[in-house]
């Protein structure tokens, strides 16, 4: 009964306190992912939708446990959030891709690295200072990496994010809003947020073939980025005839299941070398 407990404990609910036994296991299971190098960086590509060129990779975080296989992050990012332990996993996952875009512009691969992050992470004001040393023994631009951050990540406290945002971006790294429209946005703060793109959320995307309500939405965001002189991406693109409806409105960049699943980073610089737009 105890071992189904713990695997049961792994799902993430919302009822898990912090502090109680169950989260405290979860807690020292996720440490002992890092020390025992269970995390894996996975990517998923980015492709300038007018070319077909592949520009970037997002790196999304899997869990590769001994017993449970490979686990999917929306069942321990919430607690990872929740706990303080995202900060670790961000650090780890800011290095891996740094690393990545390192090793694939050394296989002839110019790629920009997008890393997710966290209402915490915006919250620790030691974190433009950490990305600096992590950054300096590389070869690695700091424009070779974009920050992925969720509109209520922003929303949370929104000063406190601005001034870590601010130093961001002054360091040169790219900073773009996931989840576009999902949120509790406030356009007067995305005016004054350092931003570079805009995501427009996987929901609109994939509705916009039957939903024309989706359809204006895709495309008011598309005109929208643009006005505000912003790069925009669409997530979710599944199918050929949404690259085209994408590429006619001016979407710069698409990322999705049509082009390809997050894959291991082992097999990224092969899988880009033999891409073929369609
Ligand atoms: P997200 O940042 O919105 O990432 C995109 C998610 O959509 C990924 O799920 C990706 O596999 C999925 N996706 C991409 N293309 C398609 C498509 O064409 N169709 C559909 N149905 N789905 C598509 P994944 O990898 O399971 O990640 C889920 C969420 O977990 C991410 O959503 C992000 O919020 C969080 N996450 C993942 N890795 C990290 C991480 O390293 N740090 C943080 N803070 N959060 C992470
Ligand atoms: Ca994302
Ligand atoms: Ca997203
Ligand atoms: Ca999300």
């Amino acid at each position: 009964a105890a071992k189904t407990r713990q695997c049961g404990s792994l799902i993430y609910h919302a009822q898990l306190d912090v502090g109680s036994q169950e989260s405290l296991s979860l807690l020292s299971e996720l440490r002992r992912a890092v020390e025992n190098d269970e995390l894996r960086l996975f990517l998923q590509p980015k492709i300038d939708l007018q070319q077909g060129r592949v520009v970037g990779a997002e790196a999304l975080v899997r869990w590769q446990h001994p017993q449970r296989g490979l686990v999917p992050p929306m069942q321990f990012i919430p607690f990872a959030e929740q706990t303080g332990f995202i900060r670790i996993l961000s650090a780890w996952m800011l290095e891996g891709a740094a690393r990545f875009s390192q090793q694939a512009r050394e296989a002839g691969l110019a790629l920009r690295l997008s890393v997710n992050l966290s209402t915490r992470d915006l919250m620790d004001q030691e974190l433009p200072a950490k990305i600096e040393a992590m950054l300096a023994p590389l070869q690695v631009a700091a424009d070779s990496l974009c920050l992925e951050i969720t509109e209520s990540a922003i929303m949370d406290d929104p000063e406190r994010a601005l001034s870590t945002l601010e130093h961001l971006h002054a360091m040169g790294l790219k900073l773009s809003i996931d989840d576009f429209g999902t949120g509790y946005s406030s356009l007067a703060y995305l005016k004054r947020l350092p931003v570079d793109e805009l995501k427009i959320d996987k929901s609109f995307v994939m509705a916009m073939e039957r939903d024309l309500d989706d359809a204006r939405i895709v495309r008011s965001t598309i005109e929208l980025a643009h006005n505000l002189g912003l790069s925009v991406v669409a997530e979710g693109l599944e199918t050929l005839k949404a690259w085209a409806l994408l590429a006619k409105l001016g979407c710069d960049e698409g990322q999705g299941y049509f082009v390809s699943k997050p894959m291991p980073q082992e097999q990224f610089v092969a899988w880009a070398q033999a891409w073929q737009p369609p």
